[in-house]
């Protein structure tokens, strides 16, 4: 094959964004290092996805059938894409900056004795591959070179653009021309029981009616200043005024206030919304890498020199427990919410 393969994550039949990431930055790979970009989805919903893979430049999808994968399994999903890589030797592997794209690469790499690099942004094929990676938390770009047959590849999250970015609210372009369909390809790895110990064995639902904190155009976050989980009360009348979801730091997940789902930064979530309401929170790099991709950042704290300023676009120097109220006041006076 020589050209890139790319592990999709999915949900609801479409491919995850950082999943899109990827597809982006392996288009580009496949310039370099010559020949198509192919992806390798598991779950028996995966055909749904694969219908919009097309416009993303993917020639054929592997779409891996078998019962016992069709729940996340990190070693068996990693041999899955191991064989994969023996049966059509890509160039190089590339999976986007998620949770589950780095487990199952790491899997890869043990597996196949491969180099991983991680938190890629920058990529040109040859000998050696020419990399650029974020290192400490984002803070920092290193240039790398890699020699390996097959590049192991995770993009770091919210770097590379995808269509949505750059595509305007209501389409006034003409119609594109139909993009080729997706071939697909059936497989059914060899899977030994030992790559099954660890597997996901059931799920809990979000709320009804919730908005997820990566998807969320607003997110309201808040960290020790907001002193208590009673306190989280006034975050949630904002967020909900303005169609938006409630996150913290770590304080306020270690100090059991919201739960561990709810963390953004380095162990935590990443998030890209419009608008990021920082209420109470510092500022510290490990949190901050966790935000930084917001379009917009509002800090509320009641110390003007804390480092969330450096970051921040707007702020507020003052007390959440009256700054945030008076915003969801004021909201409702407009009508809003
Ligand atoms: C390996 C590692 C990983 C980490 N991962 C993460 C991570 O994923 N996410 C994360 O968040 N942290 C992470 N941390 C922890 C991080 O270093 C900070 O300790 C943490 O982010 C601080 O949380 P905070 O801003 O809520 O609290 P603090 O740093 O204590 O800041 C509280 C802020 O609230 C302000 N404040 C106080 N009262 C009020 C008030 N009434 N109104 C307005 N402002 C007020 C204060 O001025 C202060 O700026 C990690 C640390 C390590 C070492």
């Amino acid at each position: 094959m020589s050209g890139v393969l790319v592990f999709v994550e999915h949900a609801a039949g479409v491919a995850d964004r950082l999943s899109r990431e990827a597809l982006v930055l392996a288009d580009s790979l496949a310039a370099s290092a010559g020949g198509s970009v192919e992806a390798v989805l598991f779950g028996s919903d995966a055909a749904e996805a694969v219908s919009a893979l097309g416009a993303q430049g993917v020639a054929t999808a592997h779409v891996v059938e078998d019962g016992r994968l069709e729940a996340y399994a990190p070693a068996a999903w990693g041999a899955a894409i191991a064989e994969l890589i023996d049966a059509r030797s890509p160039a190089a592997v590339v999976a986007g900056g998620s949770d589950r794209g780095q487990e199952v690469l790491a899997h890869v790499a043990a597996r196949t004795g491969r180099p991983l690099v991680t938190n890629v942004v920058a990529a040109i094929a040859g000998t050696p591959w020419r990399l650029t990676r974020q290192r400490w938390a984002g803070s920092l770009l290193e240039d790398a070179e890699l020699r390996a047959d097959v590049a192991l590849l995770t993009v770091a999250p919210h770097v590379v653009a995808v269509d949505e970015d750059t595509a305007p609210a209501t389409p006034a372009a003409p119609a594109t021309p139909a993009a080729p369909a997706t071939a697909v390809n059936r497989i059914a790895p060899r899977v030994e029981a030992r790559d099954l110990v660890a597997r996901v064995t059931g799920r809990e639902a979000p709320v009804a009616g919730s908005i997820s904190l990566t998807d969320a155009k607003v997110v309201v976050g808040g960290g020790r200043g907001v002193g208590s989980a009673e306190g989280f009360g006034e975050l949630e009348e904002l967020a909900g005024l303005l169609g938006g979801a409630v996150g913290g730091s770590r304080v306020v997940t270690s100090a059991g206030w919201r739960p561990h789902s709810d963390q953004i930064g380095q162990t935590g979530l990443r998030i890209a919304p419009d608008l990021y309401i920082a209420c109470g929170i510092s500022g510290a790099i490990q949190h901050i890498v966790g935000c930084k991709a917001a379009k917009r950042i509002l800090a509320i704290n009641t110390d003007p020199d804390s480092p969330i300023m450096a970051a921040a676009d707007y702020a507020v120097i003052g007390d959440l427990h009256q700054v945030v109220p008076a915003i969801s006041a004021e909201i409702r006076r407009r009508g809003g919410g």
